[in-house]
């Protein structure tokens, strides 16, 4: 089958074939109709833009929230030889009249615009008098004060419709629960729109959750086994972000701080260092991320709890782009619960608002305690459904044992009980061991019954049975009264016997042998070339850095892999190869072809 779509897709970005909803978006956006695409992060969105755009006379705006996107999307679109631009308040006066003479002379296709400049009238009046051909507005979700990433100036393209008479107007987002989806619909006041929802899976990403007992010992077991590959390190703390980076160099990293308290000047050299050298592992806040589309993220690891299981998905959704094998890595901790409730309650925001963030954390850390499949319910939050265990996530792959935990909880719930329900989880532990301490002496309960019954195990599994029974509601923290631990409804049938408790084994940790990158990556590694693809690699370094755009600009590792299995010899072969299309192969065909003569 050919289309003029089709045909595009092809020849200017050197695909072979339409992902998901790819196809049904260009359609819509041709018809003139409006439409809500759902795609999970990596999943190909912009294509779904980017194809309507050179198949209409006029221009497609593309609203977007920040400027590094921008400028990674346009300096991408450029190598494939497609007239794009952007227009935002890091270009100066000149740069800017520039853009609108080549805007009026019809030289642009797409245009890139911050909403807060689009909004604006004086632009507003120059793009109404330009035959526009399409808006799209990329992470919609922005648009919804119940998503994760709320930016007011969304709220004005609300008016877009008005504005724009007559121009399908495509909303794109990653997030997926039913109430930002609907809030998007409404606040972009979409029209009829169509909601064209993708698999949400992201089968190459492997998750592995651990109840943090040594975070930096947890984390350099985890990245020496990533040793040389890029990375994300998310910590809740800017200072966190800081010793843990330094940390990381002294362990023979390359690995650099990225949060919203670093000068901007550091923070943009940080993320091009990020994008553009080889390995590189940033230690980041939350702050960093949205718009980093870098294929060849190998691992997003948590130290610190996200918000919410959609923020979680949002955030490991950054590895693996590239769809090779990448590991998504969390640590967590009663600590963090504790913490993240103080934060829901100390917001100024309304008391609906607080109880839907507290109802956010506790699916997160019901997520991250389950002892099945985790893809299973992972995508059944975001409305999809799998049909068996993934296989690939540490459930699958090592299936916890679980135990009759019934007398365990029942001890505990009595020592929380006995204590008045005003202790946090350190103290109540040190009671179950019958520890001595002067608090303990202080408040006499030493004379208690329960003082000393938990003898029999250690004080991590007694956190970790706390943790766990925080999570199945046997137990509450009480957030306003510092961690506090109190019983709830549930709790009195488990003293009562009228109620089992099921308790995972918290697994042990075996020091793993230091192992060569190569053997972590596993059986994804076909290429037995290794001289071939260094060269090859080498040779988009070389071409990257002539042309100045981050490597992966130049060639994805995915379609340097093919060329090493392929060994395409002539420009035909390697037009073949996916993600070669016309305009890379009138750049850098030859230059790669040379290489793969001469066989690296
Ligand atoms: P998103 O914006 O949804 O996160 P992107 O648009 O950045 O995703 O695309 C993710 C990756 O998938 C990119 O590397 C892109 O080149 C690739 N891609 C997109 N569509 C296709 C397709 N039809 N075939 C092959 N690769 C594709
Ligand atoms: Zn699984």
């Amino acid at each position: 089958m050919t289309s003029p779509a089709l045909n595009i897709l092809k020849d200017v970005f050197g695909y072979d074939g339409f992902r998901g909803q790819q196809q049904a978006a260009i359609e819509r956006a041709l018809a003139g109709q409006d439409s809500l695409v759902l795609m999970p992060t990596g999943g190909g969105k912009s294509v779904c833009y980017q194809v309507p755009a050179l198949l209409t006379d006029g221009i497609t705006l593309v609203v977007s929230p920040l400027i590094a996107l921008m400028q990674d999307q346009v300096s991408a679109l450029t190598e494939l030889g497609v007239p794009a631009t952007f227009l935002n308040s890091s270009l100066s006066r000149d740069e800017q009249d520039d853009v609108i003479a080549r805007l009026r002379g019809g030289q642009l296709k797409l245009l890139y615009i911050a909403p807060e400049r689009l909004v604006q009238p004086g632009t507003r009046a120059l793009l109404g008098s330009l035959p526009i051909a399409l808006i799209a507005i990329d992470e919609a979700h922005c648009v919804s004060q119940w998503g994760h990433d709320f930016r007011q100036d969304y709220l004005a393209l609300g008016g877009l419709g008005e504005w724009f008479p007559g121009v399908p107007r495509m909303a794109l987002t990653a997030t997926a629960t039913e109430r930002v989806r609907a809030e998007i619909i409404e606040r972009l006041a979409l029209t009829d729109a169509a909601r064209l929802v993708s698999d949400f899976d992201r089968p190459n990403i492997r998750y592995q959750v651990q109840p943090k007992t040594d975070g930096r010992s947890q984390l350099a077991r985890f990245v020496s086994q990533h040793r040389d590959e890029a990375g994300i390190v998310y910590c809740l703390s800017r200072k966190k972000t800081e010793s843990t980076a330094e940390w990381l160099v002294s362990e023979g990293y390359t690995a650099l701080p990225y949060h919203a308290g670093l000068d901007a000047q550091t923070r943009a050299e940080n993320q091009r260092r990020f994008l553009v050298e080889d390995g590189v592992i940033i230690v980041a806040t939350i702050a960093f991320g949205m718009g980093i589309d870098k294929p060849d993220v190998r691992f997003v690891a948590h130290l610190d709890l996200p918000k919410s299981l959609e923020a979680y998905y949002q955030e490991t959704g950054r590895a693996g782009r590239d769809g090779l094998p990448a590991a998504a890595w969390m640590i967590y901790g009663l600590q963090d619960v504790v913490r993240l409730h103080q934060m829901a309650d100390e917001s100024v925001a309304g008391e609906e608002y607080k109880r839907f963030e507290r109802q956010k954390l506790d699916t997160l850390l019901g997520w991250c305690e389950i002892t099945r499949c985790r893809r299973i319910p992972l995508l059944a939050y975001f409305g999809d459904e799998l049909k068996e265990e993934c296989g690939n996530c540490d459930n699958c792959l090592k299936p916890p044992v679980t135990r009759d935990g019934t007398e365990d909880a029942q001890k505990l719930l009595s020592a929380v009980y006995r204590t008045g329900q005003m202790f946090g989880a350190a103290y109540v532990v040190d009671v179950l061991l019958g520890k001595d301490t002067d608090r303990v002496r202080k408040n006499g309960h030493g004379e208690l019954s329960v003082f000393g019954i938990g003898v029999d195990r250690e004080a991590k599994a007694w956190r970790s049975a706390i943790r766990q029974l925080v999570v199945q509601g046997f137990l509450r923290v009480d957030a306003a009264r510092f961690g506090a631990l109190v019983l709830t409804k549930e709790s009195r049938e488990v003293l009562r016997g009228e109620q089992d408790v099921r308790l995972r084994e918290d697994p042990v940790v075996v020091r793993s042998r230091k192992t060569k990158r190569s053997a972590s990556r596993g059986e994804d590694i076909e290429i037995v070339d290794i001289v071939l693809w260094e060269a090859l690699r080498e040779c988009r370094q070389r071409l990257a850095a002539e042309h100045n755009v981050p490597p992966y600009v130049v060639f994805h590792d995915s379609t340097l892999r093919q060329m090493v299995n392929e060994r395409p010899t002539d420009p035909e072969a390697l037009l073949e190869i996916s993600g070669v299309g016309q305009a890379k192969l009138e750049k850098y065909g030859e230059t790669f072809l040379g290489v793969i003569r001469q066989g690296g």
